[in-house]
């Protein structure tokens, strides 16, 4: 009997050991757990900002989730990598868990055009560009970071669009286009006025003697150049035509009308190419073009038909104006045209009543035009005609495209 008794103590204070055992594991090898709602990491917009996704906390079957402390360096307006962190204590035993929350910016800039996407203009008059407003959720005003692209020239009536884009710091980018139409009752234009235009140089001999006379009588002209190699001499005669107040524009690089005309981006590369070199060997930034054979040519037909109808806006598109001449010096009907054809062609088709866009050639064949340059500047002095060089905005002179 005593025995049996014995034995049952024995079993009951084992089984208390274990239990006791047990519960000591159990404290010591669990803790509290935080589980969180959503994910651990997360991405929020600067748009949406954040919103706690939640979280439960518990220790076997006691709920900690009123007790948990939540502690964080987030700031949901400005980019950036951040944290919130969850803590929770019971009996002395602590849980922690971390989540990552990216504030990301997705949000292009917003950009506002002064008096609307559409503007109407009379023919002749002076475009003011109205201006325009931008700003971005993260970087604030950007107005000053907008690049625009495109011209409006008023002395061609037609539609003319210009864009206007800007990115922030996030690489988001917006962009907005503003129509231009130059129509109506025209304003009056400059009259006897005179703009010599040379194509086809710089040459060796014919440009340096045509500087000489320009200078001589003080008369600003317009370059339209070709590609000139490495030519120190060539770089340096038209960084010296700059100095003396003419306008350089783009020919291109090629004259070649089967490369060029072939299609629209061989020929946009043609003029950027160009381009490209004036701006880097000459530190000027060319603003006019005259298509080879000008814009009513019908040559470009044998190798792409309708490019010129593309041509024409898609150059102003992209930042050029260009011109054609309603005045023809016919040198360019061959080589050795006389003096004095030239000086009569030049006389008898200059118009007092508006303005004149002389065209000329200064390669090396065109050795008469040297020639009748002082007699043709001497007449429209004594006429009374000024001379002016293109500019930006200032006229031009289209002709129909027939391609
Ligand atoms: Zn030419």
């Amino acid at each position: 009997m005593k025995r049996r008794w014995l034995k049952i103590l024995l079993i009951i204070f084992l089984l208390i050991l274990v239990i006791a055992l047990s519960l000591y594991i159990i404290y010591y090898v669990t803790e509290p757990v935080i589980e969180l709602k959503g994910e651990q990491e997360m991405e929020v917009t600067l748009a949406e900002g954040y919103h706690e996704p939640g979280f439960e906390a518990r220790y076997w079957f006691a709920d900690l989730t009123e007790q948990v402390e939540v502690t964080s360096d987030l700031n949901d307006k400005k980019v950036g990598e951040y944290s919130v962190n969850y803590t929770v204590s019971f009996l002395e035993k602590t849980t922690s868990i971390t989540r990552t929350v990216s504030v990301v910016d997705r949000e292009p800039p917003v950009i506002t055009l002064n008096q609307g996407e559409t503007i109407n203009i009379l023919t002749n008059s002076k475009f003011e560009e109205p201006g325009w407003n931008a700003q971005d959720d993260s970087d604030g005003d950007v107005t000053e970071a907008v690049k625009t692209k495109g011209i409006v020239d008023t002395y061609n009536p037609g539609t003319y669009r210009i864009s206007y884009s800007v990115s922030d710091s996030y690489g988001n980018e917006a962009s907005i286009e503003r129509t231009v139409v130059v129509d109506g009752e025209p304003e009056e234009g400059p009259k006897k006025v005179i703009y010599l235009t040379f194509d086809d140089g710089p040459s060796d001999n014919v440009t340096p003697e045509i500087l000489e006379i320009l200078k001589k009588y003080n008369v600003p002209a317009t370059f339209f150049i070709i590609d000139y190699g490495q030519s120190e001499e060539k770089i340096a005669l038209l960084k010296s035509a700059i100095a003396q107040g003419h306008t350089i524009g783009i020919h291109g690089y090629s004259h070649d009308y089967s490369t060029i005309y072939q299609s629209v981006p061989a020929f946009m590369e043609n003029i950027e190419t160009l381009g490209e070199k004036i701006r880097k060997d000459l530190n000027y930034e060319p603003f006019i073009i005259r298509f080879p054979g000008g814009s009513s040519n019908t040559v470009s037909k044998n190798y792409c038909e309708g490019v010129m109808s593309d041509l024409v806006s898609k150059v102003q598109e992209e930042g050029y104006y260009f011109t054609d001449w309603n005045v023809d010096s016919t040198d360019a009907s061959g080589n050795g045209i006389s003096a004095e054809t030239l000086i009569s062609s030049v006389k008898n088709n200059c118009s007092e009543d508006g303005y004149n866009i002389v065209l000329m050639h200064d390669s090396d064949a065109k050795q008469t035009t040297a020639e009748a340059l002082p007699e043709i500047i001497e007449w429209a002095k004594k006429e009374g005609y000024t001379f002016a060089a293109m500019e930006k905005g200032g006229p031009t002179v289209h002709h129909s495209v027939n391609n």
